[in-house]
């Protein structure tokens, strides 16, 4: 038997037809049926407990720079771990905690002020520690599992569970926590000194900058790279850099980017990453896998 959720409270916290392209980096995408902000744990199993009684599918928005939502929006509650004790950062010795709403940047700069090492292979990319951890997210210098000593989640019938680094399989972006919400993750870092991991942050954004449209309405990589072939490579081979449906263009700086120039759809988006698939299939006989999760 569970904890018969509070319709009283999931009515004064609950905001419905709330549109999330205010709150995507792709600035597409249509409305949620309902969007909630839960303030802490507590809160956040009401939510959930309350979705499986009215059988409403859940949907985990971090800060939305790795989804595609569609223009007609969701169907369902969109929960967005935006509450302020969602938001903690904790040092204990070398090891660090931190909320699953921590933007990426806070934690990367707060444990470089800690003169702790290790978290800087992620500097420049945007988003939150959940969905970071859910997309295990990093680049060429180290993925974000790398530092991870263990991950607290709830799952969607409000159980908390504490899985320590080994009882997780992390993959290239992904990882095994599906149903599941991340709350809470700890770190393991390593003993350094603030001016040299702020200077390799600064080297590791500097060359993100230069190869990347940083500043522009994207969601980052939108296809996985395949064992043999980066699919930024075939893109661009493929001469579909500059390429446009609609407001969504190919970004002419980096092949695997699909730039919202300011008036796209998410249907345009959608058609682009279509055009895409068929012709690397066509030429190359290889089939991209999207790495952006669409809603
Ligand atoms: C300019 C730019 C550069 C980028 N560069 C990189 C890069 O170098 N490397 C890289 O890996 N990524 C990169 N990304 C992609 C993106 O920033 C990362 O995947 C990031 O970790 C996503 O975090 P988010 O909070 O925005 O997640 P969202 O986009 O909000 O969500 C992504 C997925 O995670 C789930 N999720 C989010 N929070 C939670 C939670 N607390 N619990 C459970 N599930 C959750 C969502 O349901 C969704 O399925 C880039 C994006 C942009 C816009």
């Amino acid at each position: 038997m569970h904890m018969i959720s509070s319709p009283e409270i999931i009515n004064e916290i609950f905001r419905h037809d709330v549109l999330l392209q205010k709150y995507t980096s792709f600035r597409t995408g249509g409305a949620a049926e309902i969007f909630v902000e839960p303030v802490d744990t507590s809160e956040l199993k009401k939510v959930l407990l309350f979705c499986k009684d009215e059988q409403k599918k859940v949907f985990i928005f971090g800060k939305g720079t790795n989804i595609l939502v569609n223009d007609n929006g969701v169907k369902g509650v969109v929960i967005h771990l935006g509450g302020v004790n969602f938001q903690k950062i904790e040092r204990r010795d070398r090891n660090v905690l931190s909320g699953a709403g921590v933007t990426l940047s806070n934690l990367v700069r707060t444990v470089a002020s800690y003169g702790l090492g290790g978290l800087e292979v992620l500097a420049g990319i945007p988003g939150t520690v959940g969905g970071a951890v859910m997309m295990n997210a990093g680049g060429k210098y180290g993925e974000i599992s790398d530092s991870i000593s263990s991950v607290t989640t709830m799952t969607f019938d409000g159980r908390i569970i504490k899985y320590t680094r080994g009882n997780i399989e992390f993959a290239y972006r992904g990882c095994n926590l599906s149903n599941q919400i991340v709350i809470e993750v700890e770190f393991k870092l390593k003993e350094s000194k603030t001016e040299v991991v702020l200077e390799k942050m600064d080297a590791i954004y500097k060359e993100k900058k230069e190869m990347q449209p940083l500043g522009t309405f994207n969601a980052g990589s939108i296809f996985k790279n395949t064992p043999q072939h980066k699919a930024a490579e075939l893109i661009d081979k493929a001469n579909l850099k500059g390429f446009k449906v609609g407001g969504a263009i190919i970004s002419k700086k980096h092949a695997n980017f699909i730039v919202n120039t300011g008036n796209s759809t998410s249907a345009d988006i959608l058609e682009l990453i279509k055009i895409v698939k068929e012709t690397i299939k066509k030429k190359y006989n290889v089939s991209l896998e999207e790495e952006i999760h669409i809603w």
